[in-house]
């Protein structure tokens, strides 16, 4: 870490202790996360001004850092530069603010500095065919979650009387200074377990199979990762929450139909009698059967478009399209009799291509398609 603390406070070499006390609040104010939610920006600068200020407020650490710089305090156990948790940081504004400002970052209640533990996620894969994704389908899963066994029960921890915290106060050169620490005992949750049956671990917590339903809406593609909200493992403690149920989409490809964001694309051969002589085909969709008429005198490489009959858009009204593509099969042997028609026909002006004006090029229809 090569980052200069005086100038990520913004003061100068010689700032007081109330100065760059003034500067880092200011800062914590600023890029505090309750403000800038998801903002990644902020909370970088957030953890920065929080490590300049563990540094700078300290006399002894000031002291190395003014003489070796930011290496001083590399891979040493005081102080390891970006090893800073959010948990460190707010238990630092105790003594910053006087606790108008404790707790509060992404699902840890403030009520009385107890701490609300969040269960881990679960992750699992989900294949779909593309008519599933067409249409949206509800799958059901089985998933191994970590909850708390029937049966436990809690009493308040006695080391910090429920509270989740503990005072430390610790003389500086400021004068006496109260600082809140997570309680070791019970983890920050206040709460520890009284009795529990024989089967659960130390935590009180169990593994069980539950059958989740999830809802998948049409239009997911492919690594897409959707949240089933309390469906992953429990934390300890009885006012935990649970984590969430990741889960992975997975396209299973299909047999004919090529699937390109909201369209789709069919290869159809038809014979050379039946682009002579014009046919209907029976093909196969994302939601059924659908019979298309090829005109006599269809060329080969034709793009026919069914509108509608693509992948619905997951961010908007309207389906893609399914665009068939029209290939003409040419015969790879043939008999004497063939043979013979064949080769009358290469005079004859019926068989001599001259595509119209209206015939667009393989380019042409390709750019139609995109647009
Ligand atoms: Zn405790």
């Amino acid at each position: 870490m090569k980052k200069d603390f005086y100038e990520v406070l913004g003061i100068d070499k010689n700032a007081s202790a109330e100065q760059i006390k003034k500067a880092y609040r200011k800062k914590a104010i600023e890029y505090h996360p309750d403000k800038n939610p998801g903002n990644k920006e902020a909370e970088e600068n957030f953890k920065a001004a929080a490590e300049a200020y563990e540094i700078l407020s300290d006399p002894d650490k000031r002291a190395r850092y003014d003489q070796y710089g930011s290496a001083a305090f590399d891979g040493t156990g005081g102080f390891s530069g970006g090893g800073m948790n959010m948990d460190d940081i707010f238990s630092q504004f105790g003594d910053i603010f006087g606790g108008a400002f404790g707790g509060g970052f992404g699902g840890f209640g403030s009520g009385g500095g107890q701490r609300r533990m969040k269960g881990s996620n679960l992750r699992i894969k989900v294949k779909l065919t593309l008519e599933e994704i067409a249409n949206g389908v509800e799958k059901k899963v089985k998933v191994k979650r970590k909850i708390q066994a029937k049966g436990v029960t809690f009493k308040t921890c006695p080391t910090c009387n429920g509270a989740g915290q503990v005072m430390k106060v610790t003389n500086t050169i400021l004068g006496r200074m109260q600082t809140a620490a997570t309680c070791h005992t019970c983890g920050g949750t206040g709460q520890i377990i009284e009795s529990k049956p024989n089967h659960a671990d130390a935590q009180g917590m169990v593994m069980e199979d539950e059958t989740v339903s999830i809802k998948i809406p049409a239009g997911v593609v492919d690594g897409m990762q959707l949240k089933v909200t309390g469906k992953g493992n429990d934390a300890p403690g009885n006012n935990s929450i649970p984590g969430d149920l990741i889960v992975a989409i997975e396209e299973v490809e299909h047999e004919t139909l090529k699937r390109e964001g909201e369209n789709l694309h069919l290869d159809l051969y038809i014979s050379f009698a039946e682009a002579a002589l014009g046919t209907s085909r029976d093909i196969e969709t994302v939601s059924g059967k659908v019979r298309i008429k090829l005109e006599e005198g269809i060329q080969s490489g034709k793009i026919l478009r069914l509108k509608g009959k693509g992948i619905p858009s997951i961010n908007s009204y309207g389906n893609g399209d399914l665009l068939v593509h029209v290939n003409v099969w040419t015969p790879k042997t043939l008999n004497k009799e063939q043979r013979h028609f064949f080769e009358k026909s290469l005079t004859d002006e019926n068989f001599i291509p001259h595509p119209e004006k209206s015939d667009k090029s393989f380019f042409e229809k390709v750019k139609d398609m995109f647009s």
